[in-house]
């Protein structure tokens, strides 16, 4: 077993976190209008906008493993994880998709500027009565000679009020079932589809999230992406890739506010000395770093499997449940360390905590991930 990484690694975690503190780290603003774009093309000049994507489409090329090491990087070294979540948002659903099951035309027009970050892209999988059980959903797509129409209603889709193209999944074959999801990329000017009012939510402030209403919404069929039928698969594959390395995101979310924390309590005098001297919070820290390192190591292993094109579902829960578990943790520990200073916003810990916990909600909730583990256990 060989826990080290390449020289090339490290030159690229390295440069993607020194990257992320001197350039993405301006003033966050809490309003969901402002959707940091100057921010989002500074990722694309960088990469991070196309990471697993293929030179020639625009991308660096990366592995599932160096991948989910530069967002780690990336989530370090940016305190604002809105951006952060958005970024991945738009790579794992909706790039990665438009990469594994596009055609040659989809992806010339498609990624060289979803990678450069000229555009934004979104996934529109989940309804209002298809949550969990996402493959309920209702939206319709019928074929009308070459082309599709849509119909139906989208509940959240990060990136949607400033998204430029959306991958939106729809029925085309209702008695078909899990196969008979199909997957349209649908440009944001085509009448028929609509966004609706950004919702307040409690954390990821600039990552904005809406509805979106699809009403005779006519596309060509040159606009579906992959066969008819394959939707479901397609949309499995890409929840794969976001939970493994989306969240490598928030592993480096976690050793950010480890070492602020740590700081902290070497510096916080009270009683004469330093509250770290004291076990009750350095035993917390010592958890706080025994979680993280526990994530960290099974999202290493989940994207080791992924790299050799292992089977990885169980891996990647594991790794999705855990990071997200020990994400909210890790807030509410750097909360209870910085005392008063933890609850004040402009000192920056509470928000932690208001971004960590809608990661045990999105890309599968934590009962999703433990009913996968479990299937995978045989129950
Ligand atoms: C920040 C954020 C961003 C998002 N971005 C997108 C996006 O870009 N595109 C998109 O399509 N969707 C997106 N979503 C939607 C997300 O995928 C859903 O919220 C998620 O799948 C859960 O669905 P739900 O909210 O309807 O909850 P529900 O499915 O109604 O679940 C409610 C509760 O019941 C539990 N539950 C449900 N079924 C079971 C069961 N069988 N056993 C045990 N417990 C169960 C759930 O775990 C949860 O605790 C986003 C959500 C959030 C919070």
């Amino acid at each position: 077993m060989d826990f080290s990484f390449s020289s090339e690694q490290v030159e690229l975690y390295d440069s993607a976190l020194s990257f992320a503190k001197s350039e993405l780290n301006v003033e966050a603003s809490a309003q969901v209008e402002d959707f940091p774009r100057g921010l989002w093309r500074r990722c694309g000049e960088f990469g991070f906008l196309g990471l697993p994507v293929p030179e020639q489409h625009g991308g660096l090329g990366l592995d599932t493993l160096t991948t989910a090491r530069v967002m780690e990087a990336l989530g370090r070294g940016c305190a604002d994880t809105g951006l952060v979540f958005s970024v991945g948002a738009h790579l794992f659903a909706c790039v990665l998709p438009v990469l594994e099951c596009g055609d040659e035309a989809q992806k010339q027009r498609y990624l060289p500027r979803l990678c450069a970050g000229e555009w934004v892209g979104a996934n529109a999988i989940s309804e209002p009565e298809a949550g969990s059980d996402v493959f309920a959903l209702k939206t319709r797509a019928v074929r009308d000679g070459d082309d599709y129409v849509l119909d139906g209603s989208k509940s959240y889709v990060t990136n949607g009020p400033v998204a430029d193209v959306f991958l939106v999944y729809a029925v085309t074959a209702p008695s078909h079932g899990y196969m008979g999801l199909s997957a349209f990329l649908i440009e944001k000017d085509t009448p028929g589809l609509s966004v609706g009012r950004p919702f307040q939510k409690m954390g990821l402030s600039t990552s904005p999230i809406a509805p979106l209403y699809l009403e005779s919404c006519r596309v060509p069929a040159s606009a579906r992406l992959g066969a008819e039928g394959q939707g479901a698969p397609m949309f499995k594959r890409s929840m794969q890739w976001e939970r493994a390395c989306l969240f490598g995101a928030y592993v480096g979310l976690m050793e950010r506010v480890l070492e602020q924390t740590v700081d902290f309590a070497r510096q916080r005098k009270q009683f004469k000395r330093a509250i770290g001297k004291n076990q009750a919070i350095s035993h917390r820290l010592a958890d706080m770093k025994q979680r993280l390192d526990a994530a960290r190591l099974l999202l290493y292993r989940a994207c080791w499997l992924m790299d050799r094109g292992q089977e990885a579902a169980m891996e990647v829960s594991l790794a999705k449940l855990a990071i997200s578990e020990a994400a909210i943790q890790c807030g509410l520990d750097a909360i209870q360390i910085h005392g008063g200073l933890g609850y004040v916003a402009e000192v920056g810990i509470e928000r932690v905590l208001r971004d960590a916990i809608p990661s045990a909600l999105f890309s599968g909730t934590s009962e999703m991930q433990r009913d996968i583990i479990a299937s995978h256990l045989g129950l």
